[in-house]
Parts: C-alpha cells; sequence; structure tokens
C-alpha cells in the first residue's frame, strides 16, 4: 500500500475536473466555463443567426440559449469526404429550481419554493450549505426585445432545506427520509421582516447581486447548488466527491479531449472533431437545445454546407461516414447493495470506462460501435468494462439513442464508473477520470 495521506490534496489529477465542477453551479455556467476554455484555445464563437464562413482545420463553437454547446475543428477535408468524429454528454444535473413566485411565509419564516427539476434524491439535500446559480432576465429598456440574460452564482450559502430531528420522525431510519414536493420541501430562508411585503424578497437579492433596480428582474432560471467543493478520499485520494458528477465529469472529458488536440499542436485530423454538451438530458432531452431536438442536425449541416458539402447526397454521406460516442456516467457496484446489480457485469470503480449495453436500445450501443471502441481502448492501453442493468430492474437512459435516432449517425453509450448517482454528492474514481481521457483523445485522434 502506498503511503496514507492524511491532507487535502491540491495536486491531485483530478483537481482540473472539480474547478470545472465547482465554477459550473449550473447549465448555464456549465456551458460559460465552457467557452471559457475553448476562448482560451482559440476557438471563434458562430452565431445561429449570422452566415458562417469556415475554414478547413479551423477551431469553432455554437452555443443555444445559453445552455447547450457545440465546439468543433473541422477536417483537412470536407465532412462528405471523412465525416465527424463526435462525443456528446450533457451539461444538466437533476436538482431543485426555483418556482417564479417563490416566497412563501410560515409562521415568522420566509421558506422558498421549488420545482424537482429530473430525479433526484432528494434526502441528500437536507442539511447541506445550499445556495442559487443560473440566469436572470434583466429588463434594460422600453423595446419587447430590451432585456439581457445575465448569469448570477451567489457563492455563500444561502438557504437549507432543514431536517426533522429523529425525535419528531422516530420511523425515518425505518421508513428513509421523505418530503412531501410541495410541503415539506420549500427551502427556509429567512425570518421575515416586519411591516413589509416580502413577496419580492427574493428579486430585492437578485437585484443587489446584479447592480440592478428591482422592477428590472424579470425572470429567471435558478438552480439550486451545493456550496461545498469537490474533494479527494481515500487512504491514497484514488476517489473524488463533488456534486454533478452525472454529467459534468463526462462534459469535461469531452473538453479535454479536443482540447488535447490543439494543445499537442495536432490540429490535422481528416475528419471534424465535435464535442456537443446538451442541456435538458435530465428531463427527457426535448426541447430545441436538448439531444432530442434540432441542435446537432441543425449545426452538422449547417457545418456541410459551410465546407462546400452543397452536392445533393453529400450531407447524408457525411453522417454515414461519421461515429459518435454518447459519454454519460454508469452505476458502479456498491458492496452494501450486490444484489442490486447482475454478477457477471460488475462495474468496479477505477477499472476502467463503461460501455453500456441494452439491447432493447436504452443504450445506443451495437455490436459494431462496441468493437470499435474496444480497438481504441486496446490501442490507447485503457481497460474498459462492460454494464447490463439486471434483467428485472427497469434500465436508464440518455442522449445517445434520441442522437442516433435523429442523425443517423451510429453511436455508443459509455461512462464513468460512479456511486451515488442523482445524489447531491456524488462520488467516483480518479484513474477513471484518467483512463476517459485518454480513451476519448485516442477516439479524435486518426489510427
Ligand atoms: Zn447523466
Amino acid at each position: 500500500m502506498k503511503q496514507t495521506v492524511t491532507t487535502p490534496n491540491n495536486d491531485s489529477p483530478i483537481q482540473p475536473l472539480l474547478n470545472y465542477i465547482d465554477a459550473s453551479p449550473s447549465p448555464w455556467h456549465a456551458v460559460s466555463t465552457t467557452v471559457e476554455a475553448l476562448q482560451l484555445y482559440g476557438f471563434e464563437e458562430l452565431d445561429e443567426q449570422n452566415p458562417w464562413q469556415l475554414e478547413n482545420n479551423g477551431k469553432y463553437y455554437i452555443v443555444r440559449d445559453q445552455s447547450s454547446i457545440i465546439a468543433f475543428i473541422t477536417g483537412d477535408k470536407a465532412p462528405s469526404e471523412s465525416g465527424y468524429r463526435i462525443i456528446g454528454a450533457h451539461t444538466d444535473s437533476p436538482g431543485l429550481r426555483i418556482k417564479p413566485r417563490p416566497i412563501s411565509e410560515s409562521g415568522p419564516w420566509l421558506r422558498l419554493g421549488v420545482e424537482v427539476y429530473g430525479g433526484p434524491t432528494l434526502a441528500t439535500f437536507a442539511d447541506r450549505d445550499l445556495s442559487l446559480a443560473g440566469r436572470v432576465s434583466v429588463k434594460t429598456g422600453k423595446k419587447s426585445t430590451d432585456f439581457e440574460s445575465r448569469l448570477i452564482k451567489f457563492d455563500q450559502s444561502l438557504f437549507r432545506l432543514v431536517n426533522l430531528p429523529i425525535h419528531l420522525n422516530r420511523g425515518v431510519n425505518d421508513t428513509g427520509l421523505k418530503f412531501n414536493q410541495q410541503t415539506e420541501l420549500p427551502l427556509t430562508l429567512t425570518l421575515a421582516p416586519e411591516n413589509q411585503d416580502n413577496s419580492k424578497y427574493l428579486h430585492q437579492l437578485l437585484a443587489n447581486a446584479l447592480s440592478v433596480k428591482i422592477e428590472a428582474i424579470l425572470s429567471w432560471e435558478l438552480a439550486v447548488y451545493d456550496t461545498q467543493k469537490g474533494a479527494v478520499f481515500g487512504p491514497n485520494q484514488e476517489f473524488y466527491a463533488n456534486s454533478q458528477l452525472d454529467n459534468l465529469a463526462s462534459c469535461h472529458s469531452a473538453l479535454s479531449a479536443l482540447l488535447e488536440g490543439v494543445e499537442e499542436n495536432n490540429d490535422h485530423q481528416p475528419f471534424t472533431r465535435m464535442i456537443a454538451l446538451f442541456d435538458h438530458e435530465e428531463v427527457g432531452s426535448r426541447s430545441a437545445k436538448g439531444a432530442d431536438g434540432s441542435f446537432l442536425e441543425d449545426s452538422i449541416t449547417r457545418i456541410g454546407q459551410a465546407l462546400g458539402d452543397v452536392a445533393p447526397q453529400a450531407q447524408l454521406r457525411s453522417r454515414a461516414k461519421s461515429f459518435m460516442i454518447s459519454a454519460d456516467m454508469a452505476h458502479a457496484f456498491h458492496p452494501n447493495y450486490a444484489d442490486k446489480y447482475d454478477n457477471e457485469h460488475l462495474v468496479i470503480v477505477n477499472a476502467g470506462p463503461v460501455i453500456k449495453i441494452n439491447r432493447s436500445q436504452r443504450y445506443s450501443s451495437h455490436a459494431q460501435t462496441e468493437a470499435l471502441f474496444m480497438n481504441i481502448c486496446q490501442n490507447a492501453q485503457v481497460p474498459y468494462q462492460l454494464f447490463v442493468n439486471r434483467s428485472d430492474l427497469a434500465c436508464g437512459s440518455t442522449i445517445g439513442p434520441m442522437s442516433a435516432a435523429k442523425t443517423g449517425i451510429p453511436s455508443l453509450d459509455i461512462g464513468n464508473p460512479m456511486w451515488a448517482m442523482h445524489s447531491i454528492r456524488e462520488s467516483a474514481g480518479v484513474l477513471d477520470h484518467h483512463y476517459m481521457h485518454q480513451a476519448l483523445s485516442a477516439f479524435l485522434k486518426k489510427d
């Protein structure tokens, strides 16, 4: 056994990922953090409202509605000649979102009403140091289009989901910690100031933070986030924990694989390398910017046209020559619940990326795409694992099947093993993040 580390290790190889997540407490921030990295590497933004002029071996990105992003490096050849290699992931995580009229008073308390977004494990939100991050529409003038969308993030903890003491909830250890979503989930904010209308209390907090008048606050999408930063743990600091590992860990892997190509001055590949990070996966992906929307298809159509693929069949030829890896997290074996897993398909933390297989197409993997990824891993000396859900349990899904269905591009679902998916504090293996980077970087290079 290696020497036990007893102090926090800021030099952990996982620190760049933890920093990425800590800077990205909402999907809007995740895209903003991603854009910052892309700009450092010389990527140029494309506006969907304007015509695109693209060159071979150029670096570009497109943001749709602030929380989905596609970044790509064009190839030596037009897509009809060499296709795309695409890594997909999602920017959103399950959690709580603030209602439009959130303030309610209970006794002397002001509470904030929340909607449940996706499928979080609600009990894990209790007794955490919670805060707010997201976007606010701020009025800037008299015309209907006179407003701007501003990102906001409160660094300090603002409120909590206070648990009942066990003395008032005697059965909690037998029946589990449950919350009625309407009556028991509102967050305790503060004691109500007397003799004033408190219905706009949150509006005022937002206005102060954004340095605008309260009347300028029009609308918002605000996520509740945990202010605790990411950390490594384990006798050898071989594990890490943070919020939103599902799926910011995969977004980070995709981004770092794309940027590595630039870093190595290895700018030239015959095919177009792309990452596509979508919002709304946790609520089914059906939106203008979700993976079941038009974003990816629109983008590859326009990229093809801008690179000269204007002949009648060129676009469809490019898709037939393409390949997509959908990267999302996978359920690692939990030793306390061994009966939840298929014994022949146990996925172990720090044993490499997982190929997710479901022949009912909850995952998009099939024999040919699995074989290709296995070869990529073998050549990169990265171990891989195979996951199949227990046959008597319902299987999750992700963006792979819908992206494949929308575009006709063959796809594969993979992901790193993790524990406690959809907890506000998820955990996974340091080594796996390294392995995933190696595998995805190899995928974006011609062998
Ligand atoms: Zn996910």
